[in-house]
């Protein structure tokens, strides 16, 4: 799952995040060299040989993007060009072959267009997971890519998960890395996979909610969010490096606080940093399922740092309510984001 976990969930949406699917999906084959046709299947479960590569090489990268219904009913799908040339830098990462762009675009359109009626009103939206496989059958290809592949995109109904007044309680890991400094830019199940017990610690220890990978003292992400530092008039946040995954929702964020008039500043910073930062100021994290969640506490070295009251900060909210605003086409797009 990404981000924080669903506080609320609308009527239409009532299943935790990611369990409820539409009917139908989109898969394309990869073989002899080339993509063959897009088919449209039921949703359900795929036949693959047991040597799979991908079951055993983790030949495998995703996306998550979001399809909102306007206020007019027409569905618009958020950056989906961003989402789909960064499912083609991790394919490539992955040494996967890269679907084409325009065959991508095709898939997802085609995918939205028969949830239609499955779609809920905003905040809620339709979720959508472009997924990319091995599926050579070949325990022996272990350092060789797979020759086969599979792209498919599922679509999932989801209600808002805006946190509300909840602030998060994060823990700030600074041993430990989420993946590794060259492929934590990969979308990718490994990089999951590597920080999956490293959350389990903190959940089970600490009661935390996520945890903040620093290691070294160097701030990065948490397991499925960017960071930021928030002030009344100042963003901090990480500059891109392959280290970490290049967030839309983090440029997204970034777009329109400049556009409000914030100072915003990208460079790297240390968990010191973050400890002077919150004695008067807010931090939050970024993704596509939860949009902008504030932090209300950190924890390290057994130690709890309160954020503010604990709660979401103002400038927090004020920078997730126009962002959501411009996605559910609330206020007009002025960046080109909605198609
Ligand atoms: C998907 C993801 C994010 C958030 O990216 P968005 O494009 O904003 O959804 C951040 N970190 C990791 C590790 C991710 O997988």
């Amino acid at each position: 799952m990404e981000e924080v976990a669903p506080e609320t969930a609308t009527a239409k949406t009532a299943a935790p995040f990611g369990t409820a699917f539409t009917s139908q999906m989109t898969l394309a084959r990869y073989s002899d060299g080339q993509w063959q046709g897009v088919e449209t299947v039921p949703v359900g479960p795929l036949p693959l040989h047991p040597a799979s590569h991908v079951l055993h090489y983790g030949s495998t990268c995703f996306e998550g993007l979001k399809a909102y219904r306007m206020p007019d009913g027409e569905i618009k799908i958020f950056r989906l060009d961003q989402h789909i040339a960064r499912f083609q830098r991790s394919a490539a990462l992955l040494c996967l072959p890269q679907p084409p762009a325009d065959m991508m675009e095709a898939m997802i359109r085609e995918v939205v267009a028969l949830g239609h009626d499955d779609i809920p009103d905003a905040p809620g939206a339709l979720y959508l997971r472009p997924t990319l496989i091995g599926t050579e059958e070949n325990i022996g290809a272990a350092g060789a890519p797979s020759a086969e592949a599979m792209v498919y995109v599922l679509a999932s109904p989801v209600g808002d998960y805006f946190a509300g007044g909840r602030g998060l309680n994060i823990l700030i890991e600074d041993q430990e890395m989420r993946s590794t400094p060259g492929f934590g830019q990969a979308k990718t199940g490994g990089n999951y996979a590597s920080a999956l017990r490293h959350v389990m610690r903190a959940k089970k220890e600490f009661s935390a909610d996520q945890v903040l990978f620093c290691p070294n003292g160097d701030v990065q992400e948490t397991g499925a969010s960017n960071f930021f530092l928030i002030d009344d008039n100042r963003l901090l946040t990480k500059p891109l490096d392959p280290s970490f995954l290049h967030g839309i929702t983090r440029d997204s964020v970034i777009t329109l606080a400049r556009d409000l008039g914030y100072e915003v500043i990208e460079r790297d910073f240390t968990v010191d940093e973050i400890k002077d930062w919150i004695r008067t100021g807010e931090a939050a994290l970024s993704g596509t399922a939860a949009v902008l969640s504030g932090v209300g506490a950190f924890i390290h070295d057994g130690e709890r740092y309160q954020v503010g009251d604990g709660g979401v900060g103002p400038n927090t909210r004020k920078l997730s309510e126009a962002l959501r605003a411009l996605q559910s086409g609330r206020t007009p797009d002025r960046f080109g984001w909605l198609s």
